[in-house]
């Protein structure tokens, strides 16, 4: 193998920059030439296609978004827009892909091998830490120490005027960012997809607001299946008379430079992906699994559900009294 593509696909996420420099840099350390992909899979149907070298990456490692940039692309989601993408890469002699972000990305990975025969690593990137095979993905780090800061400046201000706040953080699917932001930020109640809302104990914990508690925070992760903060403040308005703020995070939380953990991270699966490739490992995921490097293949990456730890949700409870 003498040339593989780099791109960044899907939402973005702190420490794909970091990424990007690490699989250039393996890539280059290796002997191989790394052509970067603008657009994930919507620059490689327009053949934004960028030759990077070391220092094409340098002072990148600690900046947020990606350089790269990304896209989410409809065109690609059809069998034409795939093969226009495979043709490109076939004739700038492309011959695999590392492909960073979330299960979408690796969907369209496996297409692309399936049909038009190019092999890609998945390198793990989203801030919601969905992704089976990998403790952590790059970028959840950073969004949850961010939702951690907005947290308790809304503290600071719920505790002054005595007030019950619903803060909305990031999660479509997976309660992830909302079970550790709702720990380490002190939560009352945390509302996530994974488990039905229970009004009953939301009442129960906001009886000690009422009593003694002076200030109250309950964590809703967007994609909790009552549809969000507003929704569940109301009804808590509703049923016991609450009254409340409302604060959505929304995208505060994809930003900013990427945690030491998240650089870390994203350096060790970077190199991680390309040493894969090296050794003819295609079609699979780089991840780390209790501190080591693990390879799981991509079907199995978004075919597989990754459970929240139960001892985080029994913990988040006893700690609400
Ligand atoms: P995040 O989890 O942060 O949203 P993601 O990688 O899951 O990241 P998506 O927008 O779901 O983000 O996917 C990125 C892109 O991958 C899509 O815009 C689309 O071009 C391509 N893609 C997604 N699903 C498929 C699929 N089933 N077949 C082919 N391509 C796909």
């Amino acid at each position: 193998m003498k040339r593989i593509g780099v791109f960044t696909s899907g939402g973005d996420a702190p420490g794909m920059n970091a990424c990007v420099r690490a699989v250039v840099r393996a890539g280059i350390y290796y002997g191989l030439e790394v052509i970067g992909i603008g657009h994930g899979y919507q620059g490689m149907i327009n053949g934004e296609f960028i030759p990077l070298q070391a220092r094409s990456v340098s002072n990148i490692l600690q900046r947020g978004g990606t350089i790269l940039k990304t896209a989410r692309s409809e065109e690609f989601m059809t069998k034409e827009g795939r093969a226009k993408a495979a043709k490109n890469l076939k004739d700038h002699g492309i011959e695999a892909l590392v492909a960073i972000g979330g299960d979408g990305t690796f969907r369209g990975a496996v297409a692309l091998y399936e049909e038009h025969g190019i092999p890609s690593v998945g390198i793990p990137a989203t801030i919601d830490n969905d992704l089976y095979g990998t403790d952590y993905t790059i970028g959840y780090d950073t969004a949850v120490n961010t939702a951690l800061e907005s947290i308790d400046k809304i503290r600071d201000t719920a505790d002054a005027h005595d007030r019950l706040f619903y803060v909305e953080v990031m999660g479509r699917t997976s309660g992830f960012i909302a079970v550790e932001a709702g720990i380490g930020g002190g939560a009352e109640y945390i509302a996530i997809p994974e488990e039905q809302t229970d009004y009953e104990e939301i009442r129960n914990v906001l009886k000690g607001f009422r009593k003694d508690k002076t200030s109250s925070i309950i964590i809703v992760a967007e994609g909790d299946e009552e549809g969000g903060a507003f929704k569940i403040a109301k009804k808590v308005k509703e049923l016991y008379g609450f009254d409340y703020r409302v604060v959505v995070l929304g995208h505060i939380q994809r930003g900013g430079a990427p945690s030491a953990r998240d650089r870390i991270l994203a350096s060790k699966l970077g190199v991680a992906a390309v040493e894969a490739l090296i050794n003819g490992k295609f079609n699979v995921m780089v991840g780390e699994v209790k501190g080591e490097i693990k390879l799981t293949p991509l079907k199995e990456t978004f075919n597989r559900r990754k459970e929240l730890d139960p001892y985080l949700l029994k913990i988040a409870k006893i700690l609400s009294i």
